[in-house]
């Protein structure tokens, strides 16, 4: 079970029996989170922004417009912290102060990079669209230079991560057990619908076998 040496900054505090800094575990995490939230420091002022992101090895990649803000905090170098959060569950305790929520979350400190070589460039983001609907960059038409000069890729390592994981029923206080308040857990999860077509496509194009796949799967 390989590791990532905890930090002071990476050390859990609260609860740290739920913290884990196995890899696995954080990549697991980090490849189910639909979105990331990345925390940068504009002039002193916090600012929390959510990105789509993709995980290859020990890093994590976003793109976006060479104008945006926060990709181009990130390259200048500025420390930022990212963090992915799964919600597995509403926690109904007897109590109102054990209410909680099951959820895997990720905190990742660091410092990013600009990835400028083209043909890494081109490979990630392939990667990105197949993160999306797995088949679809192959359907897609590929971005052009100019496309792809106007994108900035972002390079955001995984070395000072940690994870945390609340799973199971509530924890009540044991005089509350003998009440008749309901408690449980309710799981959620994220499910895809059926796909509404756009407007402008032709009634001859059929829906493609892949998102049929991906359907099937995200039910
Ligand atoms: C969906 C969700 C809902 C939550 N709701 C609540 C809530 O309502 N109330 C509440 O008190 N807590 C909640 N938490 C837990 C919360 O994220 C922190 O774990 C909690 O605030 C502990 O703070 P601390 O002071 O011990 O640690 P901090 O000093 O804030 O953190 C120390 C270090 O521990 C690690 N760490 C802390 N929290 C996490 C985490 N969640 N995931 C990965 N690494 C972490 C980081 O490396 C961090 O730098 C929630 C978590 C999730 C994912």
């Amino acid at each position: 079970m390989a590791v990532l040496a905890p930090t002071p900054r990476t050390t859990l505090k609260r609860a740290p029996t739920r913290g884990s800094h196995e890899i696995d575990t954080l990549h697991r995490i980090l490849d189910l989170a639909p979105i990331v939230h990345v925390g940068i420091n504009v002039h002193a002022q916090p600012a929390i922004i959510p990105t789509f992101h993709l995980r290859i090895g020990d890093a994590l990649y976003f793109h976006g417009s060479t104008a945006n803000r926060m990709f181009r905090v990130l390259a200048s170098g500025e420390p930022a912290c990212v963090t992915a959060s799964l919600i597995d569950g509403l926690v109904l305790a007897r109590s109102a102060f054990h209410h909680s929520m099951n959820y895997r979350s990720v905190v990742i400190y660091g410092t990013a990079e600009t990835v400028n070589d083209a043909t890494e460039k081109a490979k990630i983001l392939t990667g990105l669209i197949e993160k999306l609907v797995p088949g679809r960059s192959k359907d897609a038409r590929a971005p052009n230079e100019t496309e792809l000069k106007r994108t900035l890729l972002i390079r955001f390592p995984i070395v000072e991560a940690s994870a945390k994981i609340r799973s199971g029923g509530p924890i009540d206080d044991e005089e509350d057990y003998e009440s008749d308040i309901w408690a449980g857990v309710v799981p959620l999860k994220t499910v895809a619908l059926s796909p509404i077509r756009d407007d402008l496509l032709p009634d001859s194009i059929p829906q493609p076998e892949y998102l049929s796949r991906y359907l099937k799967e995200h039910q």
